[in-house]
């Protein structure tokens, strides 16, 4: 399946999104811990110090969730696909 490196489909729901794909109409987002909790992220905050070009996945450690841990991973989500109520617990650190 290889062509010389290059991917027919791209796949970046996680690692490879960056944060400024995150404010485009319908789109927000999303933290979700190991242990099962998820909440939505504001992430004018983090674009505001310039980090609008940065991957998902550096940012990742800047979350806490309050079962201690310490990061969460981050998604893009289309509005649709947000959850309603039960969500919450995860917060940005810094
Ligand atoms: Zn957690």
């Amino acid at each position: 399946m290889a062509d010389g490196g290059r991917y027919l489909a791209r796949n970046w729901s996680y690692g490879e999104a960056r944060l400024g794909w995150a404010t485009a109409a319908r789109s927000s987002l999303w933290a979700r811990c190991a242990c099962g909790r998820e909440a939505a992220v504001d992430p004018r905050p983090w674009i505001a110090q310039g980090l609008g070009r940065q991957v998902l996945h550096d940012l990742e450690t800047r979350l806490r969730c309050v079962c201690g841990a310490r990061r969460a991973s981050l998604e893009i989500r289309g509005l649709a696909e947000a959850p309603g109520a039960g969500a919450g617990g995860i917060h940005v650190f810094r």
